[in-house]
C-alpha cells in the first residue's frame, strides 16, 4: 500500500472537538476570539472599551453605547441555533473526506431538514466567498466539463441539455514526468457557457498573467491567450478533443473525484446552487493538508462573511 501523508495526517478527532467546543460557552469564546482576535472592537466607532450585558450576551461600547453581539454582521447573524450545533456542523463539514448532505447533517446535529439545509448552505457560502478570489499561477491545466445531466438521457458532451457547464483548472508543479507532478491548488467554477467572452472573463479572475496554461484545442480557449503570457492549446491527432492526454492528468482526475463526491452526496443539484457545491469542494481540496486547523480556518472565514438571509441563499448565482 502506498503511504499517503495526506490521508494519514492527524485531523481534529471528535474527542478533541468535544473537549474544545463541547459547551455553548466554549463556542462563544472561540467565536469571540475569531471575530476580535485583539479583543473587542466596536463595529461603529472602533472603540475597544466595552461592557458585557451578560444576560443577553451583548457587548456595549463605552463610547457610542452601541450594543452588538458576537454573531451580528457575520454569517451567524440572527441564528436561533445553539452555537454548539453550528460548531458541530462546521466540524463535520470540514473533517470528512466526502461532503455531508443536508439530510445527514439534520440527523447528526438534531435539527429540522430546513435548518440543516440553511446551515449547510450558509457555510458553503462562506467557502465560496473565501475562494472566489483565488488565482492560479505557474503551470495550470484547464478544462471544460459538465456537472450532472447524465440522468436526462439523450446526447452527451458539449451542449447536451440538462447539464451545467463549468470550468476547472489545477495548478501543479512542473516536473517533466506527469506522474511526478504535484497538485497545488484547484479552481472550479460554474459558467453560463463556453463562449470566448465567458472564458476570457473567467481567465482574468482565475489565472495569473505569468502562468503557463494548458488546454485542449477548443477554439474559445484561445481567449486565455489574451490574458496569460503562455497559453498552450494541445491540438492532437484524432481530433481537437483529447483530454486523456497526460498533460491533463490532474485536472481530469480531480474532476472525476469532484463529480463523484458532489453527486454522491446529492443526487441532483439545481444549477443555481451549483456554485456553492463547487466552492465547498474547492475550499476543502485547497486545505486538504490542514485538517488540524481547518475548523479554525472556516470559523475565521465565517465571521468575515456578511449575513446571508434565506432570500439570498435561494437566489440564482449564475455566472459567478
Ligand atoms: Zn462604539
Amino acid at each position: 500500500m502506498v503511504y499517503s501523508p495526506m490521508q494519514f495526517q492527524h485531523g481534529l478527532s471528535l474527542v478533541q472537538f468535544i473537549e474544545r467546543y463541547g459547551t455553548e460557552d466554549q463556542c462563544a469564546r472561540a467565536l469571540f476570539k475569531a471575530r476580535w482576535p485583539k479583543g473587542f472592537e466596536c463595529p461603529d466607532c472602533g472603540c475597544r472599551s466595552h461592557c458585557l450585558l451578560d444576560a443577553r450576551r451583548l457587548y456595549q461600547c463605552n463610547t457610542c453605547h452601541r450594543q452588538t453581539s458576537v454573531t451580528a454582521g457575520t454569517i451567524f447573524q440572527h441564528t436561533h441555533l445553539p452555537l454548539q450545533k453550528w460548531f458541530l456542523a462546521m466540524h463535520l463539514l470540514t473533517q470528512g473526506k466526502h461532503g455531508l448532505s443536508a439530510l445527514e447533517l439534520k440527523r447528526q446535529i438534531g435539527v429540522s431538514y430546513e435548518t440543516a439545509w440553511k446551515v449547510k448552505h450558509k457555510l458553503m457560502q462562506v467557502m465560496l466567498e473565501r475562494e472566489k478570489g483565488r488565482i492560479l499561477s505557474e503551470r495550470v491545466e484547464a478544462d471544460d466539463a459538465y456537472m450532472g445531466g447524465e440522468h436526462h438521457g439523450g446526447k452527451r458532451g458539449r451542449g447536451a441539455p440538462g447539464k451545467a457547464p463549468m470550468l476547472a483548472a489545477v495548478q501543479t508543479s512542473s516536473e517533466e514526468d506527469p506522474s511526478e507532478r504535484k497538485v497545488v491548488y484547484l479552481k472550479v467554477q460554474a459558467v453560463p457557457n463556453f463562449k470566448g467572452r465567458t472564458i476570457r472573463r473567467w481567465a482574468k479572475r482565475s489565472l495569473a498573467k505569468t502562468s503557463t496554461v494548458l488546454t485542449d484545442g477548443m477554439r474559445s480557449f484561445n481567449a486565455i491567450g489574451e490574458v496569460v503570457e503562455d497559453h498552450q492549446p494541445m491540438v492532437m491527432e484524432g481530433g481537437w478533443r483529447n483530454s486523456r492526454h497526460p498533460a491533463f492528468k490532474w485536472v481530469n482526475t480531480i474532476l472525476g473525484n469532484l463529480k463523484g463526491n458532489i453527486l454522491g452526496v446529492c443526487r441532483w443539484i439545481s444549477a443555481k446552487h451549483l456554485p456553492r457545491y463547487l466552492a465547498e469542494f474547492q475550499w476543502r481540496f485547497n486545505r486538504r493538508f490542514d485538517l488540524e486547523v481547518i475548523l479554525n480556518r472556516l470559523l475565521r472565514a465565517a465571521v468575515l462573511t456578511p449575513p446571508m438571509p434565506q432570500r439570498l441563499l435561494v437566489l440564482a448565482e449564475k455566472g459567478r
